[in-house]
């Protein structure tokens, strides 16, 4: 571990720089506890600027966390829809549920921590900035600062590289301050510590970085453990229409684009007009996964026949004005957009 007084002198040079340049983020600006937990679970694997509009989104739909507990679960998946990872929204759905039956925020780390969607990073970021309690975050931008900074080789991901930043991460943390300290460091590895050309002429921390302008040591520093290849999933959409009446079903309660609704993969009976390919095959990729979609129309002989095919395999026929009002993949949207945004 690195001298006491190297991190005593990082710590204020850090948070001198934070007082200066500190983004306007819409949470840090009018404070509040519902606020920041709604940043911290919206930028859950998602960039800063796709996360702002939607926190805005978010606050003028459900101002409250009485907004959001009596919310349906259909309103706020359409809510996030385009944010991908929709467990983070039904998580947070039942977490304000949780909070409402209790009637007030949980008090302390701990008792974050035991709510849904609520890992050991959000509730120390929600503890610390929302109510300044001393636990330090760890999360992508920290194990870039902090491993660069000490020189930790062993990988982020793995359980000797994690446990090196966290006590690094606890050495650093300035108890006088947490939450401030905390977003400095966070903010440091977004605007200056970046993952390819980090501005270590410009940085606070340069006197005593292990990686100070050193570009080698940038390209293997966070170490990660190998990533596992991105597995192949062939999936066809049987688009079957009937006028402006088309067939939608729900996808499974757990697994891929749970609870969102998308198009059915069984094919139609012979009785339906065969329209072929209506488009491309089209490549969509996900975390650990990569889909090649191909799109099938198929014509309904009747109204009838229509409603007989959804009713077999679970699904509903509704208008493509009606599908619009569904929270449904980004694959969906981005390949129906014509359609749907006529909404
Ligand atoms: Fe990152 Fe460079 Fe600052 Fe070290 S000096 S923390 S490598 S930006």
């Amino acid at each position: 571990m690195t001298n006491p007084n190297n991190i005593l002198l990082a710590r204020t040079n850090l948070k001198s720089w934070y007082a200066n340049h500190a983004r306007d983020l819409p949470w840090r600006l009018d404070p509040s506890l519902y606020g920041t937990w709604l940043s911290e679970i919206l930028l859950q694997q998602t960039r800063v600027e796709t996360g702002i509009p939607k926190w805005h989104l978010f606050m003028d739909f459900f101002p409250t966390v009485g907004h959001l507990a009596s919310a349906t679960e259909d309103q706020v998946l359409k809510a996030w829809e385009g944010l991908g990872y929709y467990r983070r929204a039904t998580h947070l759905h039942k977490a304000a549920k949780a909070i409402d039956v209790a009637g007030e925020f949980p008090k302390s780390y701990v008792d974050w921590l035991k709510l849904p969607g609520i890992g050991p990073y959000t509730a120390a970021a929600i503890a610390s900035i929302g109510l300044g309690e001393g636990v330090a975050v760890v999360d992508g931008n920290v194990q870039r600062v902090i491993s660069r900074w000490e020189g930790i080789t062993d990988p982020v991901d793995g359980k000797i590289g994690a446990k090196a930043v966290q006590a690094a991460a606890d050495a650093w943390l300035d108890h006088a301050d947490p939450g401030n300290h905390n977003q400095a460091v966070m903010e440091l590895g977004a605007l200056i510590c970046s993952p390819r050309n980090p501005m270590c002429k410009r940085c606070p921390l340069s006197t005593n970085c292990a990686s100070a302008n050193q570009p080698d040591m940038w390209g293997i520093l966070p170490a990660k453990k190998p990533k596992k290849k991105a597995i192949r999933w062939d999936l066809t959409w049987h688009i079957v229409r009937y006028k402006n009446f088309t067939v939608t079903i729900q996808r499974p309660e757990t697994g891929v684009w749970a609870k969102l609704w998308a198009f059915p993969e069984t094919q139609p009976s012979n009785e339906f007009n065969p329209l072929g390919e209506l488009m491309k095959p089209v490549t969509h990729l996900l975390t650990h996964r990569r889909i090649e979609a191909t799109i099938q129309g198929w014509e309904a002989p009747n109204k009838a026949a229509i409603d007989v095919y959804a009713s077999e395999i679970g699904g509903e026929v509704l208008t493509w004005e009606e599908l619009g009002q569904r929270a449904m993949p980004r694959l969906a949207t981005k390949i129906f957009s014509d359609k749907l945004s006529k909404v």
